[in-house]
């Protein structure tokens, strides 16, 4: 199952089976901990972060991939 870190803190790590999993999970741990990086930033767009997160769940993906 790809795993990934918080792409804002790198301390948070959480496991999912899907992208959209993902997401899920990470939106809590926003929700509760950067709260500033999703609540409607006009410098920083949403689609921006959504860029970032789907690169890192590739990543997570790429290498969840090779482990047997
Ligand atoms: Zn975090």
């Amino acid at each position: 199952m790809p795993r990934m870190a918080c792409i804002d803190c790198g301390v948070f790590v959480a496991e999912a089976e899907s992208w959209q999993a993902m997401l899920v999970k990470m939106m809590q741990h926003h929700l509760e901990d950067h709260h500033d990086v999703i609540s409607g930033h006009t410098d920083r767009p949403a689609g921006a972060w959504m860029e970032r997160f789907m690169m890192a769940y590739r990543a997570a993906e790429a290498s969840d991939a090779k482990v047997p």
